[in-house]
């Protein structure tokens, strides 16, 4: 049994959270069981059970960025601005501000000169730009697999290509990313957009994507692309990351299996939200998306005997454990992991932030840790 089995009661057949794909997210301290008794074991037939996916919760990119906004109020003290949500998770967002981080949406928000954190989800240049104009010291968390994507825009702006942006319009990394090539950049946000799509030359087109779409109508854009345009060209590898695509094959794994499942993330954090699609598509009786197992209510649970449950790529463990605690006063104490993939992935912090003050290399320069 591991020890988190052994300190929730809930998760016999569990193994160590290092060995199933999620190694910066293992919880840091024992934890007791927390029993709310908010939802009863009621009846069903059979035997009730979980299935937790493997790997969920936080990827590498949004632990470093976390962790960046944690060593910059160390390195400088609060307050530390972070534009836009540093992750899409309102539990993380609402622990810094406690911690003495101020969240804005731009630069001109920020005292002149202060410190401040771009988010996981990457900035524009004109963002930069504005943040050099008001003397701020900047500390750039975007995730470096979002800068790829970046630089791919960068680059086939150059060779004067017609890049189709795969990803939902609004969204901070696509703002980001356009903002790269503005004038060579036309977002695509669904298959449906492919049939109205006017573009300048179809000899020179290009597609790149969002990191955290579905990967399923990622591919089914793409073909209504190529129908309509057969020499559109594909970037030179896999836009969507490695975490995203993870996620959704371990719920895949689970959802033809699941009466329910439960998502843990928030609204806006795009991964999480495809987790729920996704879910649907593959068998899923019903599927909910949750901030907080506070959200559960008894009547999903109703007939219930399998619940799937995973999180998004933003999301703490201890959200998840508070949730299998919550499903074990209703019954469901067995929890089973399905594990599809191994992430032993690390990223150095930004460079601003890879010694401390007395220049020496930073215990934590890799950004991974252990919670
Ligand atoms: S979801 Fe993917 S792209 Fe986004 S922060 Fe995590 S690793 Fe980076």
């Amino acid at each position: 049994m591991s020890d988190t089995a052994q300190q929730t009661g809930t998760a016999q057949q569990i193994p160590n959270q290092r060995t199933i794909g999620a190694p910066v997210v293992s919880l840091a301290m024992p934890r007791l069981r927390r029993e709310t008794g908010r939802l009863k074991d009621r009846p069903v037939d059979g035997a009730k059970k979980v299935l937790l996916a493997a790997p969920r919760g936080y990827c590498a990119g949004v632990d470093r960025a976390v962790v960046a906004v944690e060593k910059a109020l160390d390195r400088y003290g609060a307050p530390v601005y972070v534009r836009k949500q540093i992750v899409h998770n309102v539990h993380v967002v609402k622990t810094l501000e406690k911690m003495g981080a101020i969240f804005v949406d731009e630069v001109d928000e920020v005292p002149e000169g202060a410190n401040v954190v771009f988010s996981a989800h990457g900035v524009s240049p004109a963002v930069v730009g504005a943040a050099e104009e008001r003397g701020l010291h900047a500390i750039d968390a975007t995730c470096p697999l979002v800068t790829k994507v970046h630089r791919e825009a960068v680059r086939f702006a150059k060779q004067d290509m017609e890049i189709l942006l795969i990803g939902h319009t609004g969204h901070e990394e696509v703002e980001g990313t356009s903002g790269e090539a503005p004038d060579h950049i036309t977002i695509v946000n669904s298959p449906d957009d492919v049939d109205t799509l006017e573009v300048r030359d179809p000899e020179r087109l290009v597609w790149l994507s969002q990191t955290t779409l579905s990967v399923d109508e990622t591919m089914e854009t793409v073909r209504r692309l190529r129908e309509r345009f057969p020499k559109l060209q594909d970037p030179p590898s896999d836009d969507i990351c490695y975490a995203t695509q993870n996620r959704q094959v371990a719920i895949k794994k689970i959802a033809p299996q699941a009466d329910l499942v439960i998502v843990v993330g928030s609204s806006n954090s795009s991964n999480s939200v495809r987790l729920k699609e996704v879910a649907l598509e593959y068998g899923a009786k019903a599927a909910f998306r949750v901030d907080f197992a506070s959200e559960v209510r008894q009547e999903w649970l109703e007939g219930v005997r399998t619940v799937g449950v995973t999180s998004g790529a933003s999301v703490p463990e201890v959200l998840v454990q508070e949730l299998l605690d919550d499903l074990a006063d209703a019954g469901y104490s067995d929890v089973e992991a399905t594990v599809t993939a191994e992430e032993d992935l690390v990223f150095s912090l930004p460079k601003e932030l890879r010694q401390d003050a007395n220049g020496k290399r930073d215990e934590r320069a890799l950004g991974g840790r252990v919670r």
